[in-house]
């Protein structure tokens, strides 16, 4: 029987999962004594109103009765609730101890690409001022780092999307590189499904079927880490048939005869034998991306998550150049990225080698820029530190005594999970700021809790570079601080007072304003009221009388002389492990649709944890049954760094030498324990989804 629903309330938010970053509203319904609670989509420009199940069930971890409600202190191994005051104390002491010690770089912050942008530039600005350490990097850099670092050195910055998401569906040919749009950001895929309807020829690259290459005219299911070779092979095919716009190349780049005579040393037979496609199938898509009178290509994990991560990228970003097909109407390049401030968060200050704005931290004018808007000596401002993975071999190293973790869960997200711990458990003072005893705050000595996505203010940029406003909506829970209030709280009590004087996110925004200015990644011209009137602007905006840049390099690319720098990657030149007797598989991991990142949250949520409640291994039947392993059933995935259990999924969708495991679980179904951590040579990012592993059941 339908029960009374005596009040309702509606609080308008913004989903917290990925870059889509859905507007939604929650609905509390009091109903006799208990409340009920459901989230629906709301209308607005990018997501029109449409939510995936992560969405539609983001309340239930942020009401959690798990939620951290006030800070806790480990003492003789267990936590206890403690003030504030006594937990602000404990930190200003034990850093100042351990400056003494051991030096200002001793001290580390680890941050994420989930913040808001307020919170990120916060937290470079409480790292470089509030602790002067060069130690802060975050978690972006195991996402979507070789997206940024390649689009920087071929365009010269890194907005993900050149156009804008409603460019998609005139596009007439698409090609979809180690992306899974339909698992991971489900939201976009109408966009893709218009461009088809509409006659779009669609590509996919990728080792399994899924959702979204069961859109694709061609699926190119090519062997894992053979991306660069595809790229060249098409690349090859373009230049051999003269499908290239001549014109663009001449004006608007450099470098296209170096491509040209490396890629004459190319052999096509070699590529399709290295990368398992058909020349038949090379020649296809070169023939209709190069025929075609617009195309886009948009990259994501798959190809970005290697060890030559930013040289795939390339290798892709020339296909683009060579046929001129960006910097124009339906045709241009998009990262799809994964996190919900993977955007914005990686503009503002919170990498290893940068400052707001996407300024240069080793560029003397970007220096004195920020400085200068900071209020400090240039002198004081420190160099650049080390990126994510390499902090913790610091910590085992002894150089980094002290972490400071924002909304992240390393000892999960990271590659070789054993030396995070071993790392995480070695520092003399570790602190967790999060929602939840995440796996990373159980080995912490001190967790603070922050605010959800409910209660939280600040500005998020999506996908496409949209910069939007979550407004905050919902009563803060327990104890909970924001987590600007808690940079500026340890800041004051540390002496640092006067560079942290933000009363709101709003303030933070304003001055994060005046830091972009001038650089890459311009807000200058961005307020919130502008946000709420236009529900959202695209950066670059450089006043507030323009409203945002919808497409980039229209007439010039960003670096000084105008053009884009095409590139010569060599196929040989990674050396990525290959397959051989003592493990004869691949291995490539990703993500689910009802899970996000490590789980922390997705797993506390008992709709989305019923979807998909344990880690599992793709295997294709003939492989199962050639290694013993039974449908449904209990099987050790060994790499050289570690081993896994999971219950194994037979599946046709994938290729018989390569198993997949999705990356969202924990300790013994952790699929990041078997990843190398050999780290890409420009970006640092490790290479996920490529290991090699063997397989054997457990009777
Ligand atoms: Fe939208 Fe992404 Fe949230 Fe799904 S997870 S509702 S696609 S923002």
């Amino acid at each position: 029987k339908q029960q009374k629903v005596q009040s309702e309330k509606i609080y308008d938010t913004q989903c917290p999962y990925c870059s889509m970053q859905c507007k939604m509203q929650l609905i509390e319904q009091r109903v006799i004594s208990r409340k009920k609670h459901k989230t629906v989509g709301k209308d607005n420009p990018t997501s029109e109103g449409r939510l995936c199940v992560k969405g539609m069930n983001a309340h239930q971890h942020a009401l959690h009765t798990d939620r951290i409600k006030q800070p806790l202190r480990k003492v003789n191994g267990e936590f206890k609730p403690i003030s504030w005051e006594e937990a602000y104390q404990l930190i200003v002491e034990r850093y100042q101890e351990i400056k003494r010690i051991d030096g200002k770089d001793a001290l580390s912050v680890y941050g994420s690409a989930s913040i808001t942008n307020e919170e990120a530039y916060l937290l470079g600005k409480f790292a470089r001022v509030g602790l002067q350490t060069r130690h802060i990097d975050y978690n972006g850099r195991l996402c979507m780092a070789s997206a940024a670092t390649g689009a920087n050195l071929t365009f010269g910055m890194d907005r993900g999307f050149t156009n804008t998401l409603g460019e998609i569906p005139h596009t007439r040919c698409i090609i979809l590189a180690g992306t899974n749009i339909a698992e991971c950001q489900p939201t976009i895929m109408p966009y893709f499904e218009k461009a088809k309807e509409n006659g779009a020829y669609i590509i996919a690259i990728d080792p399994r079927e899924t959702s979204t290459t069961n859109l694709a005219d061609l699926h190119l299911k090519n062997k894992p880490g053979t991306d660069v070779a595809l790229a060249s092979g098409i690349l090859k095919i373009l230049i051999d048939l003269d499908l290239v716009d001549h014109k663009f190349i001449q004006q608007r780049t450099e470098h296209f005869e170096d491509v040209k005579k490396y890629i004459q040393s190319v052999n096509l037979d070699t590529i399709a034998t290295d990368t398992g496609i058909s020349l038949d199938d090379l020649y296809q898509t070169a023939l209709v991306f190069g025929r075609e009178s617009s195309g886009m290509i948009f990259t994501a994990r798959g190809v970005e998550q290697q060890i030559n991560g930013t040289d795939t990228v390339r290798s892709f970003l020339n296909l683009l150049l060579v046929t001129g097909k960006i910097g124009k109407k339906y045709s241009g390049y998009g990262a799809i990225t994964g996190q919900g401030n993977g955007q914005g968060a990686r503009e503002h200050g919170q990498k290893a080698d940068q400052l707001p704005g996407y300024r240069s931290i080793e560029k003397e004018e970007d220096r004195k820029y920020i400085a200068k808007v900071w209020g400090i000596e240039e002198q004081t401002l420190p160099r650049k530190g080390v990126s994510a993975y390499e902090m913790f071999e610091k910590i085992i190293d002894g150089e980094i005594t002290s972490m400071f973790v924002m909304c992240s869960n390393p000892i999960v997200s990271n590659p070789n999970a054993n030396l995070i711990q071993k790392a995480l458990k070695k520092l003399k003072f570790l602190v967790v700021v999060d929602l939840f005893l995440s796996e990373t705050a159980k080995l912490a000595d001190l967790v603070l809790p922050t605010t959800s996505y409910l209660e939280d203010e600040g500005t998020l940029t999506n996908v496409e570079g949209r910069v939007m406003l979550r407004e905050a909506s919902y009563p803060i829970q327990g104890e909970a601080k924001h987590d600007w209030e808690i940079l500026c709280d340890i800041a004051r009590l540390l002496g640092k007072g006067s560079f942290f004087n933000f009363k709101n996110a709003e303030e933070i925004f304003e001055e994060l304003r005046i830091a972009s200015k001038g650089g890459k990644a311009d807000y200058s011209g961005i307020t919130y009221d502008r946000i709420r009137k236009k529900q959202g602007i695209l950066w670059p905006c450089t006043n507030c009388n323009t409203a945002g840049t919808e497409r980039l390099f229209e007439t010039n690319f960003a670096h000084e002389n105008g053009k884009a720098k095409m590139a010569v990657i060599p196929i040989s030149d990674t050396k990525k492990p290959s397959i051989n007797n003592e493990f004869p598989l691949y291995l490539t991991t990703g993500r689910v649709m009802s899970h996000y990142l490590t789980g922390e949250q997705t797993r506390k949520s008992p709709s989305l944890a019923a979807r998909n409640f344990e880690a599992f291994l793709e295997i294709h039947p003939d492989t199962a049954e050639l290694y013993g392993i039974k449908p449904d059933s209990l099987v050790r995935v060994t790499s050289k760094k570690g081993w896994i259990i999971v219950r194994s999924k037979w599946s046709t969708s994938i290729r018989r030498d390569t198993v997949f495991v999705p990356f969202h679980w924990t300790e013994k179904q952790n699929v990041n324990r078997l990843v190398d951590d050999t780290l890409d040579p420009y970006c640092r990012m490790p290479g996920f989804k490529m290991s090699t592993v063997r397989i054997s059941p457990i009777n």
